[in-house]
């Protein structure tokens, strides 16, 4: 039977919950057991598909195509588990069952109400996850204890234990300690209240994890640990890492939270085998090279808009011995400062994927930066869309060509429309989602990289190369090296004659984990760190030889 791991949080919101969830998953799997992960998000959209990346952040798509919040990111990097569209459940998701299935007329004209419906329906959210080949489910409820709509999901998982006996569940709670510069000393208040916010609706955390900024003093922690009733020993401290969030899980095992979990739970594990990640950590440690890419989007302001992007530059830089500097660029700043002045000194450039009119002016600049001085470029989605536009306009001559998006009626759709997307009225999920195969042109930059001809790689968007304009551009030199396998979509496209101008219509970066690069992503550092060594090269030569001196 699959044992039951529920993780909240108090205090405040951007603990790194997910994070916590994600290492607690590495260290079970790393002990030999097979886990599966879930998050439950207390608001009422029915996914975040449809949220401003400025409200929520960078939407994480997985192979069956859902639209997610981006801690199944961090969930997918750090562990094998298999995600799918029942690793999430919003509150919105979990009503819009619920009143499916009173108009079905299931509830055999009973009342509907939080209790039990509500809370069966996220019962049932829970139990999906469990299977015969599932060691452990854990599952992280988004939001803050305290929270007037997180209530139905913590009284669900209170259930749970009712259920199937306490014995087969943990309520791990996450907290933060302060630090109060002014007293001199980390505060333990803030936890107690939050623990007994929990207690209150009947939730005795099993374990806290305390978030700090220094090490968690012993008396902090045993104070801690009285009045929140919980074991001392069970009072874990995390401190805040400054170098990488793949610290999280050794800091964790050096607090010995793999032993606690499996002892608590009683649970059948080997020992804990994590040198791989030790040694990855000493590359990020010890870098021996660095580059600094820029990456031109439009929602730079919320730091995880393009979260998994950052994080599979990351990985790249792992992979290289590197250290991957990204400077986020706002593209209005491209458009008011000019391309040369925001963009010079930077070994690469990446445009990401986006919506709307609004800063594509700056991402076609940046574009043209990287082709014209053979900057390596990395386009990605939108970036692909706006480096089709841009070669238009300045390679091919099409004046004014553009997407469809941004300008419904003009001259040159050289990106529009999907076929299947004109009849789509609803915005929720309609998108073309998730995983699909593309085949790769032989000897191609794409093909290097990967090393295979056919590659499944995930897709969200609405707009898509202009089948009829593929000759003219092929004629001018960017060639389309990947295709659906059907050929009529196109997936890639390069530029020969460039050191690695190379864009793709799907999201690469949701298929890069720290242990194994994304291919795409580790060619475009190379290349990048390429032209940083050329320069630094060029540099020395010019300082070591010695200026003419004019008779
Ligand atoms: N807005 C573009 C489209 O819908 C690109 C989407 C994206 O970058 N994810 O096709």
């Amino acid at each position: 039977m699959a044992k039951h791991i529920f993780v909240t949080g108090g205090v405040v919101s951007s603990l790194g919950k997910g994070l916590t969830c994600a290492s607690i998953g590495l260290l079970l799997e790393r002990r030999g057991l097979r886990v599966r992960l879930q998050k439950f998000d207390p608001y009422i959209n029915v996914d975040p598909g449809t949220m401003s990346p400025y409200q929520h952040g960078e939407v994480y798509v997985l192979d069956d195509g859902s639209e997610t919040d981006l801690d199944l990111g961090h969930y997918e990097r750090f562990t094998n588990a298999p995600l799918s569209r029942d690793c999430n459940f919003t509150t919105g998701k979990i009503y819009l069952s619920v009143i499916q299935k009173e108009r079905k007329g299931d509830y055999l004209g009973r009342t509907v109400q939080v209790i039990p419906h509500v809370t069966d329906e996220i019962k049932g959210a829970v139990r999906k996850l469990v299977a015969d080949d599932v060691d452990v489910v854990i599952t992280e409820v988004g939001g803050t204890v305290g929270d007037i709509e997180g209530l139905p999901f913590l009284e669900a998982i209170r259930q749970v234990a009712l259920d199937l006996g306490k014995a087969n569940v943990l309520y791990i709670h996450l907290t933060l300690v302060p630090f109060l510069k002014a007293a001199g000393e980390a505060k333990t208040k803030p936890t107690q209240h939050s623990v007994e916010r929990l207690r209150q609706i009947g939730i005795q955390p099993d374990i806290l994890i305390c978030r700090t900024e220094r090490e968690l003093a012993k008396e902090d922690a045993e104070k801690i640990a009285l009045f929140c009733n919980v074991e001392k020993r069970a009072v874990i401290e995390e401190r805040d890492k400054e170098v990488s969030i793949y610290e999280v899980p050794l800091s964790l095992v050096e607090n010995k939270l793999d032993d606690l979990i499996v002892e608590k739970l009683d649970l059948k594990a080997k020992p804990l085998q994590i040198a791989d990640w030790r040694d990855m950590l000493q590359r990020i440690k010890n870098p021996a090279h660095e580059v600094t890419v820029g990456v031109v989007g439009k929602y730079i302001k919320h730091k995880d808009a393009y979260k998994s992007i950052c994080e599979s530059l990351d990985h790249a830089g792992i992979a290289l011995a590197t250290r991957v500097v990204v400077r986020r660029i706002e593209a209005e700043e491209v458009e008011r400062e000019g391309a040369e002045r925001v963009l010079s000194g930077l070994d690469g450039i990446l445009v990401p994927g986006g919506f709307d009119y609004r800063g594509s002016l700056g991402k076609i600049d940046a574009i043209r930066y990287a082709r014209e001085r053979k900057v390596p470029f990395f386009g990605i989605c939108l970036g692909l869309q706006c480096a089709v536009i841009e070669f238009a306009r300045n390679v091919v001559g099409l004046e004014d060509a553009n997407s469809t998006e941004f300008d419904r009626n003009c001259p040159y759709p050289v990106v529009c429309m999907l076929d299947d997307q004109y009849a789509i009225v609803d915005k929720g999920g309609t998108m073309r989602l998730g995983s699909y195969p593309c085949n790769l042109t032989e000897g191609s930059k794409a093909h290097k990289a990967y090393g295979s001809l056919l590659v499944h790689e995930r897709h969200r968007h609405r707009y898509e190369f202009n089948n009829q304009f593929r000759q003219q551009f092929a004629a001018n030199g960017l060639e389309v090296t990947g295709t659906s396998p059907n050929g009529q979509l196109v997936e890639v496209v390069e530029l020969r004659d460039h050191p690695w101008f190379l864009a793709v219509q799907c999201h690469p970066e949701f298929k890069s984990k720290p242990t194994r690069a994304h291919p795409l992503f580790r060619g475009f550092i190379q290349a990048s760190l390429q032209r940083r060594e050329k320069k630094t090269e060029a540099q020395r030569a010019r300082a070591a030889t010695p200026a003419k001196v004019s008779m």
